[in-house]
This record gives structure tokens, sequence and C-alpha cells, in this order.
């Protein structure tokens, strides 16, 4: 294998994998590992939202193999980046799990791990971009490194509940209505897009019903008069009947967000001409320089 020709790593000594060290770094997991160049990578949801197949439930690693030669035609079709799609293709290639885990099945904390692993492999923990300024138009150099960033985790009273029953119950304080919460798969997430898109094209509507297209993902029931209502129509319905107050609802959403794990990468950023202060620079993955790195050879 000439590295040489690899083309998604030119020179990167960390493509330097056949001679097998890449697995020697997290030697617990990688001990059951058969697939060349592949590890298994910890889930920091811990597998509790993959309820929809009891092998995933509760899974707590994935075995993933990293980039190689054969995902450079992915990583080159502009229309996969154009559409998002981009890291769905790259993750059906590389999750390599015997289990047959589905891309579209993780959920983006998850996903994010993985892709961070890829990065890393691949092209090393420095990612560099360029941030204009909003009031000169300089281009300031901004730059993360991928290891210090802490992995996300539940609190443990949040993890029990979602472990035992793979969902979040709340009461509303206006209506005192419980209420499930998941977090979405990504694969549920495109859809709901999709859908909510066509629903406004259909309706000539102006509204982007973003809004209650998001709470009915986060929402995996309802509990009324005893039993658990799960059909999102239904859903849709008894929030009209009842009239769900907004404070309700934004109650439903901050709820949400215990669930809801990201990584920490927002930063402060001061411009190098006019010392503007940008505040609160978050970390882009779907950026040019992610899996394209300006390796400044
Ligand atoms: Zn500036």
């Amino acid at each position: 294998m000439d590295d040489i020709l690899n083309p998604i790593a030119p020179r990167n000594p960390a493509q330097h994998v056949a001679s097998g060290n890449a697995l020697s770094e997290d030697s617990e997991v990688s001990k059951q590992t058969h697939v060349e160049d592949a590890e298994y990578i910890p889930l920091p949801s811990r597998g509790v939202f993959y309820t929809w197949d009891p092998k995933f439930w509760n899974l707590e690693q994935l075995l993933v193999r990293q980039l190689n030669y054969s995902d450079e035609d992915i990583l080159t079709t502009k229309s996969y980046f154009d559409n998002g799609t981009i890291y769905n293709e790259l993750l059906k290639n590389v999750i390599v799990d015997e289990n047959k885990f589905p891309a579209t099945g993780l959920i983006p904390v998850d996903r994010d791990t993985m892709l961070l692993w890829l990065r890393s492999k691949a092209f090393g923990e420095i990612f560099n971009i360029e941030l204009t300024c909003p009031k000169c138009d300089e281009h300031i150099p901004v730059s993360w490194n991928l290891s210090e960033l802490n992995i996300p985790t539940y609190d443990e009273t949040v993890y029990e509940e979602l472990k035992q029953n793979g969902e979040y119950r709340i009461i509303t304080p206006l209506k005192q209505l419980g209420v499930k919460l998941i977090v979405p798969t990504i694969g549920k997430s495109m859809e709901t897009e999709k859908m909510l898109a066509q629903k406004k094209i259909a309706t000539k509507d102006t509204k982007d019903f973003y809004g209650t297209g998001s709470l009915m993902m986060i929402i995996s029931g309802i509990e009324v008069d005893g039993k658990v209502i799960r059909n999102k129509n239904e859903i849709q319905n008894y929030f009209k009947k009842i009239n769900l107050p907004l404070s309700d609802a934004r109650y439903i959403r901050k709820q949400a967000e215990k669930l809801s794990l990201r990584y920490e990468t927002k930063k402060n950023v001061q411009c190098t001409n006019c010392k503007h202060i940008e505040e609160g620079v978050e970390m882009p993955i779907v950026h040019p320089n992610f899996f394209w790195a300006d390796m400044g050879l």
C-alpha cells in the first residue's frame, strides 16, 4: 500500500495503519476487534435511545473502521456535501459492526463522536478554519484541538431513567400533562425535515412548521387517561384539543435539552485586524476543512 497514492491523507502518518498500531490506544475494547483498522468507538448516548431493536438498546460501543481510499468517492461527491447527506453516506461505509447498525439510526452525539474519531485518525487532531470577521471582513484563523474536547455525558439520574425506559418522562407545569421525551435519530430528523418542507410547499404556507415539527420529533408519547398515545397525529390533535400553552411547549423543549448531549466547542475569537471579539464560535463539523483538510503542504 503506497500512502502517496492515498487520496484522503496523502502524507499523514496516521494513515500508516497497516502496521496495526492503530488499535493499540484503546486496548480494552480493541481486543475484540476483527476488522482491520477498526476500533470500538464508545457511544456517549450509551445506546439509551436505540430501542427500536433489542440488539441495539443500551449498546455502548460500535465497531468503526478508519477512512481509506474507498471512501474518497463519497468525499468527492459534491451533491452529498450540498444536500447534507455526506456524513450519513460515509458512516454507512465505516460502521462495520457485525450487528449491522444502520448509520441513519445514530443520534447526533454518537455520529459526531465517530466523525471526530475518523477525522483525528485521517488528518490529525488540529482542526483549522477561517472565520470572516463580521465587522471588517478580515479572515481570522480559528483552531480546535479535537483531543481536548470532553465527551458529553448524561446526569446520572437522567441516565438511569433512559437506560430503564428508553425515554424521559416529564410533567408540563400548566396542563400537568405527562410527556415522554427522546432524542430523534439522524434518519428520523432527515425524514421530518423533508416532510415539513413538502408540507410547506403543499400548503403554500409561509410558516416553516419547524417549531411544531421539532417538538413532535422529541416527543415519543403523551399520557392521556392512563394510556400512552404515541401516534404523532394523535399527539398533535390532542395538543390542539387542550390548546397546549406556549409555556408548556417551551418547558418540553427545555427539558429535552437534558437529553441532547453535545460537544462543547464554543470559543471567543478576536479579529486580528479590528479587534472585534466574536463570541461563542462553535466548531463546524460540516465544513470543507473537516475531511478535505488543507494540510498546509
Ligand atoms: Zn475585524
